[in-house]
């Protein structure tokens, strides 16, 4: 077996209690963390895409991926010595309403792999056939979301932003039918699998399930088997956890989603689900769903279609509503700390923690030397309402406002629209009152990055280290899932490689870095579940 090298240590698995029963039928499951599934045998696996760099820092050999076994094994065909498959039981809030039960209904954990670099990594199948959490569903993932999923996530990683990973995308040979929301008809399409990694699978919703069941025993396990498992350095030497423990992890985790948050809104993306189901414990980026990226700049937009009235989960919200989902953290594990105060105070600190992290990420990126305070921060509102007043592209903006010559003449427009140009959608919107505005700004600007005393080539070079060019814009996906629909991989591996480098300059690929066009205006999050 190519596969031999490869050591499973299942500690969620020997630490948590498993479900009585072995069905895959739909129920309520108690006084159980996760449990035991088989994944359904896919057809004719076939391997359409994998992570080289992943693979190798996993430990996986070359031999062992080239081999035929790989794809079996990514589709849950063949289990490794050592996988022991498992869906996990949690619940949520979804859209700010309490669900109950929800669990992994389409992904199925298979092991988790001792890595020399890593440590421990889960392994998971998305689209692997249903379990007992899949209610109505399948699950099985159909291949346009599959590589949603496997791009994003890679390029989220290549971003330098904590994320779950993907390791391979593999066609199961199999289809289901699913509402095709691009015509409105109803069509069999391919179903995927995605193997995602991560250190832990385990989400907000996984504590607050057993807490509002008032199961205090298993609460108990699942806190104290994360901090042991993927918080190490907070478990007490003594073995005795106590508040100051509980606390020290629940603030931990705040730290953690708040530097996640913040970047989302460095490179604008938008998760569109931040369900607290959907909120990694590890604070990584996880499910990968109707996301989308600003093209142009609008903190009001949210990619998610069933969402549009509400906007609950837009662009400008994503910092507030990761507050709330932590809020909803704390309360379910308020039985192991027993007051209210030190979890109100986590929460309080959250939100200032929030405001100086975003702060520091726009001075970042606008190329200063560090936050200088109240007239920054007023140099950043102004220049959000300038994003927003015309249609004007995020990404291309920063990375044009790299350019712009520390003693750029910002008393004739014709200057800087020469420079930043390429970034407006039409230069139609240009009015009178916003390229007074715009003037203004600029010369603010420039008159804050003299302040610092960096030359515009140094600037650049630390903007352009922030600011990424590359992003996976909802229509370069798209276009990659349209090929590969028709049996054409080629532009997954061309968008895989680009986003390996997101702010590197490219320049056989600035046909990528581009604004959305025309065409694929309002097309965002169509290709969603
Ligand atoms: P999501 O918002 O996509 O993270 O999903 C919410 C819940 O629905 C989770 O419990 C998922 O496991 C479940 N779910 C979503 N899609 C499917 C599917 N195709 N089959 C089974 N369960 C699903
Ligand atoms: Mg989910
Ligand atoms: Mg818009």
């Amino acid at each position: 077996m190519p596969f031999n090298h490869l050591k499973f240590d299942n500690r969620l698995r020997n630490n948590l209690p498993a479900d009585s029963e072995t069905d895959n039928y739909c129920r309520s499951v108690e006084n159980a963390a996760y449990s035991l599934v088989s994944p359904v045998k896919a057809t004719a696996p076939k391997l359409v895409a994998v992570s080289n760099l992943l693979a190798e820092q996993l430990g996986f050999t070359t031999e062992a991926l080239n081999s035929p076994e790989f794809p079996q094994a990514m589709t849950g065909n063949l289990l490794l010595d050592g996988m022991q498959p498992y869906a996990l039981c949690y619940g949520g809030h979804q859209f700010g309403q309490w669900a109950g039960q929800l669990g992994d209904g389409r992904a199925i954990n298979l092991g988790e792999l001792v890595t020399t670099n890593l440590g421990h990594q889960t392994l998971q199948l998305k689209g692997a056939g249903p379990t007992p959490y899949s209610r109505r569903a399948d699950g099985m993932a159909v291949l346009r979301s599959s590589i949603r999923e496997f791009l994003c996530s890679e390029a989220m990683f290549h971003l330098g932003i904590s994320t779950t990973r993907a390791l391979s995308l593999c066609l199961t040979g199999d289809q289901v039918v699913r509402d095709m929301m691009y015509d409105g008809n109803a069509a069999l399409e391919p179903t995927a699998i995605v193997c995602r990694v991560s250190s832990s699978f385990l989400r907000f919703g996984s504590f607050q399930l057993p807490a509002s069941r008032g199961d205090e025993q298993l609460l108990i396990q699942l806190v104290q088997h994360c901090i042991k498992s993927d918080y190490p350095h907070l478990a007490p030497a003594s073995g005795v956890f106590d508040q100051q423990v509980y606390l020290a992890w629940f603030k931990e985790i705040c730290e953690r989603t708040c530097d996640t948050v913040v970047n989302w809104m460095r490179v604008g993306f938008v998760h569109g689900v931040m369900n607290t189901d959907n909120m990694s414990i590890m604070g990584e980026t996880i499910d990968y769903g109707p996301y989308g990226w600003i093209d142009d700049f609008d903190l009001n937009w949210t990619p998610n279609t069933t969402d549009e009235g509400q906007k609950r989960y837009r662009f400008g919200g994503q910092g507030e509503i990761s507050q709330w989902n932590l809020f909803q953290l704390a309360n379910a594990i308020f039985p192991l700390i027993g007051e209210a105060e030190p979890l109100q105070k986590i929460l309080n600190e959250y939100g200032t923690d929030y405001q100086r992290k975003w702060c520091d990420m726009m001075a970042e990126k606008l190329g200063f030397k560090h936050y200088r305070g109240e007239t920054d921060l007023a140099l950043f509102k102004s220049l959000e309402k300038l994003l927003g007043a015309v249609e004007t592209d995020m990404t291309l903006f920063y990375r044009l406002l790299a350019n712009i010559p520390n003693d750029l003449d910002t008393q004739t427009a014709t200057q800087w629209m020469a420079k930043l140009g390429p970034c407006y959608y039409s230069l139609l919107d240009l009015n009178d009152q916003y390229i007074k505005d715009l003037t203004k700004w600029l010369a603010s600007y420039l008159e804050r990055v003299n302040l610092d005393g960096l030359s515009q080539e140094l600037r650049a070079t630390a903007m352009n280290k922030v600011n990424p060019k590359y992003v996976i814009r909802n229509y370069l996906a798209q276009h990659a899932i349209e090929l590969a629909e028709k049996g054409d991989f080629s532009e997954i591996a061309t968008l895989q490689k680009i986003l390996q480098n997101p702010y590197d300059d490219q320049p056989e690929h600035n046909s990528y870095a581009q604004k959305r066009p025309d065409w694929a205006r309002d097309k965002a999050g169509c290709s969603m579940l």
